[in-house]
């Protein structure tokens, strides 16, 4: 991982997705994490920074969005070779309804 230095330029997806970095993403309560390719990130997240990519997501299992958190995960020396990787095939839009009672 490179070093991220304070008062250093940012280091989003982008930069990640350059240098060749995944990214991890862990539920805490259910202990279930995903590995997935930052430019698959992007279209959903667009390019921010690692403290906030956890905030666009929630854990399929339990629902919670407070127990994930994202890392940067670095090949060394093909290490991950046989890794799992969680690919985006395609983006849903959904149609929520919000409703209001009202008194005649
Ligand atoms: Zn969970």
């Amino acid at each position: 991982m490179p070093r991220i230095r304070i008062g250093a330029p940012r280091y989003g997806l982008s930069d990640a997705n350059r240098d060749g970095m995944l990214v991890k993403i862990k539920c805490h309560a259910c202990c279930i994490t995903h590995c997935y390719r930052p430019a698959d990130l992007i279209t959903i997240c667009g390019d921010v920074q690692l403290a906030e990519i956890a905030g666009f997501f929630r854990c399929e299992s339990c629902g919670s969005k407070v127990t994930l958190s994202a890392d940067w995960l670095t090949a060394r020396g093909g290490d991950l070779n046989g890794l799992r990787i969680r690919r985006l095939v395609g983006v849903r839009l959904v149609r929520v309804f919000d409703w209001k009672d009202e008194t005649l």
